[in-house]
């Protein structure tokens, strides 16, 4: 990768990160900043994702580690209030879990990018990583794809 890939993606990524925004808006930023272009929060898909890409026939979910229990440092029950927790975020848990599937049962990739990924050291890496996902191997599959 030559430097001024990299230096023009570091004034990208400082761009994105200096308005303090949301994660799924880091994530919708980036995306944008590489030439993506998506639909926000659409009600017509199940669990209504954060970001739709209709020609990578992608959907990416924005999850909060708290909120839907990831398997990270950040995920921790709270001390008090358990079986109203318990029951809150395994519900959650279950819903994503649904709507993957139901996703899936459609044809459509489903991403996940966690919170935590987006953290100042390992954003740029995951965003990255995140766009190989999202073009992954979706050309051949379509040249390939069964009727
Ligand atoms: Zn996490």
């Amino acid at each position: 990768m030559d430097n001024h890939t990299k230096s023009q993606r570091s004034y990208n990524m400082s761009r994105i990160r200096s308005t303090n925004s949301k994660p799924e808006e880091v994530v919708r930023k980036y995306l944008f900043s590489q030439g993506f272009r998506y639909r926000k929060n659409d009600k017509r898909y199940p669990g209504k994702p954060d970001i739709v890409l209709p020609k990578y026939k992608t959907v990416i979910f924005v999850h909060g580690c708290f909120w839907h229990m990831h398997d990270c440092g950040r995920f921790v029950w709270p001390s008090s209030n358990v079986e109203y927790w318990e029951k809150k975020i395994y519900r959650n848990v279950d819903r994503d879990k649904e709507h993957t599937e139901k996703l899936q049962a459609d044809g459509w990739k489903v991403l996940t990018v966690w919170e935590c990924e987006l953290k100042k050291k390992v954003c740029e890496q995951r965003l990255s990583a995140l766009v190989e996902e999202i073009r992954g191997d979706t050309e051949g599959e379509k040249e390939h794809g069964q009727d």
